[in-house]
């Protein structure tokens, strides 16, 4: 028998990847990609935004709703979401829904996240192009009582109360999602509030995972023991029956980690290199493509050779492309050279696209920002190909 063809992915092909955008809207990108590759104008800028948005001064909503909002956020609310959500559709790629909102702690803000997100989830259901809603805990509970429970102390009872609440408001998410065949993403948060949100996804998993996967939990490569961990929950998975939701990422708090753990004078829980971070990433990828049928994955990155390595795997193992456990997923408004190009190739491709009101996604938008000012890492290349699009277009 002849041998597979060789697979020729290219990421650099800036014509599929910005095909969706025209040439006005192209250029308002460029503009965007400029400004926030300045690390310093980004923290002047993050720290005045942020004071605007929350003095409610004068058009600082509308500016950041032409600019960073426009960019990286599907709308104010789900209905909004819908233009984004048929353009994706169009170029072959999914949408998983994330509602903004993070830190919260009043009983009515927690209940109001729950509602938005089970209003997500049966949006999603009435929707083919979104398999996914995505949440976070730090959202559906006072971060105290995980910060606590992250140090293993005892809670008493009013905390106890607010624990079960959480249990109840996550029970209620993850039923639903199953219910309606939609899955749910948990985030991955930092490391001393993370031990039990695994275990509060670890129980939802163990009880809506048998016939299909409707719960993920968040895998963070970056961190020393997680790649354990996933071959760890991999085995309880099996053990007890279900299949393991598992989203890689390689993490997005690393500063805070290293600077907590000096300041508290532990081990920093962070590997010490960015290729050992690299390594443990993909070798998780290489397990969730080789477990496939007892994982589903989702590969969430924006590293080049991270997705490489899982089109490859996938290609060489002689599995369906768009089989249902393998999946990749990138950022609404970043890295359109690898998702397009994925989801040109038939690979299961989709974008997280949050939404909310302006005021509640400012700090994911802070964060999107800082991310792309960065001069050394991968993100800093997001320009590189929008120039190269302008060049090829001759504009
Ligand atoms: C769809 C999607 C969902 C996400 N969900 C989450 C989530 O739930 N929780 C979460 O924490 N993050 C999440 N992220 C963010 C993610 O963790 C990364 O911060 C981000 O994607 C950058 O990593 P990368 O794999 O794209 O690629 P790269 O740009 O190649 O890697 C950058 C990352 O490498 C690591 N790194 C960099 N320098 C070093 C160093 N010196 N030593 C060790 N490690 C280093 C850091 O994690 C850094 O963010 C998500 C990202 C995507 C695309």
């Amino acid at each position: 028998m002849e041998p597979e063809p060789k697979l020729e992915l290219d990421f650099k092909n800036t014509e599929i990847a910005f095909s969706h955008k025209s040439d006005k809207e192209l250029k308002k990108m460029a503009r965007l990609f400029r400004l926030m590759n300045n690390p310093a104008l980004v923290q002047i800028g993050s720290a005045l935004g942020l004071l605007a948005i929350n003095l409610r001064l004068p058009f600082s909503k509308y500016f950041i709703k032409q600019t960073l909002f426009d960019q990286f956020v599907g709308g104010e609310n789900l209905l909004d979401c819908q233009g984004a959500i048929d353009h994706l559709f169009r170029n072959n790629a999914l949408t998983i829904l994330d509602y903004g909102a993070e830190g919260k702690s009043t009983e009515e803000e927690l209940n109001h996240v729950m509602n938005e997100t089970v209003r997500a989830i049966e949006f999603a259901a009435a929707n083919t192009s979104v398999p996914v809603v995505s949440t976070k805990i730090t959202g559906l509970v006072d971060n105290i009582i995980l910060e606590k429970l992250g140090r293993k102390e005892a809670l008493n009872e009013g905390e106890l109360r607010q624990y079960e609440q959480l249990r109840e408001r996550i029970d209620n998410m993850c039923s639903r999602a199953s219910e309606l065949g939609v899955g749910l993403f948990v985030d991955a948060e930092e490391s001393w509030i993370q031990d039990p949100i695994d275990d509060l996804v670890d129980e939802m998993m163990a009880l809506y995972n048998h016939d299909k996967t409707a719960v993920y939990n968040t895998y963070q490569l970056y961190r020393k023991d997680k790649l354990q961990c996933l071959k760890d929950a991999h085995k309880k998975a099996k053990e007890g029956g279900y299949i393991l939701g598992a989203k890689l990422v390689r993490g997005a708090y690393m500063d805070k980690e290293r600077d907590r753990a000096e300041e508290y004078n532990y081990p920093s829980p962070i590997n010490e290199t960015k290729a050992e971070t690299d390594k443990m990433y993909n070798d998780g990828v290489r397990y969730c493509v080789e477990n496939y049928k007892t994982i589903a994955s989702c590969n969430a990155s924006h590293n080049t050779e991270s997705n490489r390595l899982q089109a490859n795997l996938i290609h060489e193992l002689d599995i369906v492309k768009n089989h249902p456990h393998l999946n990749f997923c990138q950022l609404f408004g970043m890295s359109d050279n690898l998702t397009f190009n994925l989801a040109e190739e038939g690979f299961n491709v989709a974008k997280y696209v949050p939404y909310g009101p302006v005021k509640e996604v400012v700090p994911y938008l802070i964060r999107r920002a800082k991310e792309n000012s960065s001069v050394t890492g991968e993100m800093s290349r997001e320009l590189g190909f929008i120039d190269a699009e302008i060049k090829r277009r001759g504009l």
